[in-house]
């Protein structure tokens, strides 16, 4: 699949900014190489599982080749190590721990393993079994496609195959004719499969990107760049469950841009969608913990959540993003109450229970935006503790929301 995308229009997505990249990165940076690897690891679960299986099948069937010709086993140090590191792959291969504990090891014991095959296939050779010697490109398909590891290690592994046939023919006297042209098949295959490999690999880079970004697109609101109004619901209902089995708070806070549609006259629609696209990322800013969620909620309001928030707390967070926006000090000549660009935050601060629903929360919010509107914008108005104790049943009725008026108001 091609995404046929213009990438410029995406400038705060790091995965639009690695398809850009050309020629593209044979690495990403640090945070996004470890999320590819993982990603890639997962994807060849099945195929290292069969390569691993096969390998100690193989070692089991030679093992009963040496017993029914009746031979002795020849158990030295090096074919011990070529069974243990097989067998502990396999384990790490069908285990729990693979996509912990998996690839870590590979990249010592994939390396190891064809060390020591290549070395143990010479020394045979050199004993008169030149059959053994045809083993050897299997120790540079196996690293480049079916060791789990990335296109680095695999060809690292390879090349140590290689460059053991050479040690090992020297060591042992392989005869200098056999020598040289398994050392020419050998490099030859190594060049082939290693070019292939590393075509797989950019493939496989690519295709990691794109659905990551498609993934990101789905998630995000496009001008603004926070998370999109369906990722809002989806996660207040998310969190609230979960708040509701830790029993804590939850801190919805709405907040709206003042006197906007002032702007887009005085300014223009399009310096109105920059300074929207600033607003929320220096809302963004603010919210910082990993479960803190902020979203684009309708045209010019955003909607976030703070979990296991208290009043001071969200108070407190509502009070930094307002301040966050005013400091951009964008000219607003429109404004009746400053002349930059403000936002008013309605915050309202909830203990969800099984009998309460996220709906009444909402609601509690916009109600203190609605406040914070009617006290001149620019400012942050919270929902007090009887409005709090109030919130039941998640509906409000004309009556609570009237009491709830005339309460803030005497307050
Ligand atoms: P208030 O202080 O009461 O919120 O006044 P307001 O003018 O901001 O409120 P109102 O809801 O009347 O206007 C909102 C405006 O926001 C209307 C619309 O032109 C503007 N708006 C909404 N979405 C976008 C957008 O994506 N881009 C731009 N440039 N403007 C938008
Ligand atoms: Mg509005
Ligand atoms: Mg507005």
């Amino acid at each position: 699949m091609t995404l046929r995308l213009s990438l410029e229009a995406l400038p705060d997505s790091i995965y639009a900014a690695e398809l850009q990249k050309d020629p593209p990165s044979s690495r990403f940076a640090a945070p996004l190489e470890a999320q590819f690897v993982r990603s890639a690891l997962r994807n060849s679960r099945t195929i290292v599982r069969f390569a691993c299986t096969l390998t100690v099948l193989l070692i089991a069937l030679r093992g009963a080749e040496w017993l029914i010709a009746d031979m002795p086993l020849p158990l030295n140090g090096m074919v011990a190590g070529v069974i243990g590191s097989s067998l502990a792959l396999l384990w790490l291969a069908w285990s729990g721990v693979y996509e912990r504990l998996y690839l870590p090891f590979a990249w010592v014991l994939v390396p190891l393993r064809n060390v020591l095959v290549a070395m143990q296939a010479v020394h045979a050779a050199a004993r008169g079994e030149p059959d053994t010697l045809i083993v050897l490109p299997l120790l540079i398909i196996g690293p480049l496609y079916f060791s789990g590891l990335p296109f680095r290690g695999g060809s690292f592994a390879a090349a140590l195959a290689c460059a053991a046939e050479l040690l090992a023919a020297h060591l042992f006297h392989l005869p200098p004719q056999v020598a040289l042209r398994t050392a020419a098949f050998l490099l030859t295959t190594l060049l082939t499969c290693a070019v292939a490999a590393w075509l797989i690999e950019r493939h496989a880079r690519r295709s990691f990107l794109e659905s990551q970004l498609v993934g990101e697109l789905a998630q995000q609101d496009v001008l603004t760049w926070t998370k999109n109004r369906r990722i809002f619901d989806e996660s207040l209902a998310r969190l609230w469950r979960q708040a509701t089995s830790d029993a804590r708070a939850l801190s919805i806070l709405l907040m709206d841009i003042d006197y906007f549609k002032a702007y887009n006259d005085r300014y223009g629609h399009q310096a109105g969608d920059a300074a929207l696209r600033q607003a929320a990322q220096a809302i963004q800013r603010c919210a910082r913990r990993p479960l803190d969620l902020v979203a684009r909620y309708g045209g010019e309001e955003f909607g976030v959540i703070l979990y296991d928030t208290d009043r001071a707390g969200a108070h407190a967070a509502a009070e930094a993003m307002r301040r966050a926006v005013q400091e951009l000090s964008i000219e607003h000549e429109g404004s009746r109450c400053s002349g930059v660009l403000t936002i008013s935050v309605g915050v309202a601060v909830v203990e969800p229970t099984a009998w309460r629903n996220p709906y009444g929360a909402l609601q509690l919010a916009d109600e203190a935006l609605y406040q914070a509107k009617s006290k001149g914008r620019n400012r942050v108005e919270l929902m007090d503790d009887v409005a709090h104790r109030l919130l039941v049943t998640g509906e409000f009725s004309k009556d609570i929301i009237a009491h709830l008026k005339s309460d803030a108001s005497a307050g």
